[in-house]
């Protein structure tokens, strides 16, 4: 499945925003629709009006970031127990 975001013409992986308020079918970068958002509200195929809780798409966002940056701290706390292990009780 390739699509590609409507606003920059680049792919779109991960993070993407779907239009629920028309039929369009339409993915978008997160970023991309804020951006977009912030200058027309409406679809930029049908031109149908939507509304995009901002908040929710930034939340939405925040929660993989908060995610992962949990796991990176999981792996130094492993990474510095070990490293504690063997300069002190070898
Ligand atoms: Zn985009
Ligand atoms: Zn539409």
């Amino acid at each position: 499945m390739n699509f590609t975001c409507p606003i920059c013409l680049d792919k779109i992986q991960i993070f993407y925003y779907k239009s629920k308020n028309c039929n369009c079918n339409i993915r978008y970068h997160n970023e991309c629709v804020i951006k977009w958002h912030k200058i027309s509200k409406t679809c930029i195929y049908c031109g149908k009006k939507i509304n995009i809780d901002l908040n929710k798409i930034r939340n939405k966002y925040y929660e993989y970031i908060v995610i992962i940056l949990n796991l990176i701290i999981i792996l130094f706390y492993y990474l510095f127990y070990y490293l504690f292990y063997y300069l002190f009780c070898i």
